[in-house]
């Protein structure tokens, strides 16, 4: 039916482009949901972008990859984990596959039923979204890891000098 991969994409990375497209090669069929996790959350250091900038700059990396099927919906979080999946269903279309490497959300899928798959990981050492922020606060080399599509969009929004104003408020916490 659906496939669906449930990711913050706080940047949608190389990794995260790899995984798609090896589903999409895997499964061409079968269309695939992007959930775009803690949609609520911006302007953190875990979660710097909007969930419009996540939806955007998905969209033109999947438009440079000529990767069609792909459906981005946002997922605000809600505070009882057992009570998420329920919450994710009420926002999107019928899926009967989920893929993800997140141990709370397999856990979660799992016990509601449904088939989880954790797609293999692509080089994480190098692409990793915190370690692509961190790159970005420091002034460091970071556009080679994520598309270069992603990496044009991010420029033009001033993405790394977000990054720094981030880290200088106090890494993780929110800013006023
Ligand atoms: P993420 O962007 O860190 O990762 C997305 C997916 O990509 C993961 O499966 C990850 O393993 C994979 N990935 C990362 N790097 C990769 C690489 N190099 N190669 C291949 N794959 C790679 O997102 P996440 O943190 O896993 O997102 C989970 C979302 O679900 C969060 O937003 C979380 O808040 C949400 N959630 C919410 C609730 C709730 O609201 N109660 C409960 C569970 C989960």
């Amino acid at each position: 039916m659906r496939g669906l991969l449930v990711g913050r994409f706080q940047p949608f990375h190389r990794g995260h482009l790899s995984v798609v497209r090896e589903i999409r090669t895997l499964r061409p069929e079968e269309p695939l949901l992007l959930g775009l996790g803690s949609a609520q959350a911006s302007y953190t250091w875990e979660n710097p972008f909007t969930a419009g900038e996540r939806t955007e700059m998905i969209a033109r990396a999947l438009a440079e990859a000529g990767l069609t099927g792909v459906t981005t919906v946002p997922l605000v979080d809600i505070d009882r984990h057992a009570l998420w999946v329920a919450h994710v269903e009420s926002l999107l279309p019928p899926f009967d596959r989920v893929y993800t490497n997140n141990p709370l959300t397999r856990l979660l899928f799992e016990r509601a039923g449904y088939v989880v798959e954790g797609p293999p990981m692509f080089e994480r050492e190098r692409y990793e979204g915190a370690r692509i922020r961190s790159r970005m606060a420091a002034g460091e080399e970071w556009s080679d890891l994520v598309p270069p599509a992603t990496a044009s969009y991010l420029e033009s929004i001033r993405a790394a000098h977000r990054l720094r104003q981030l880290a200088h408020a106090g890494g993780s916490r929110s800013v006023p």
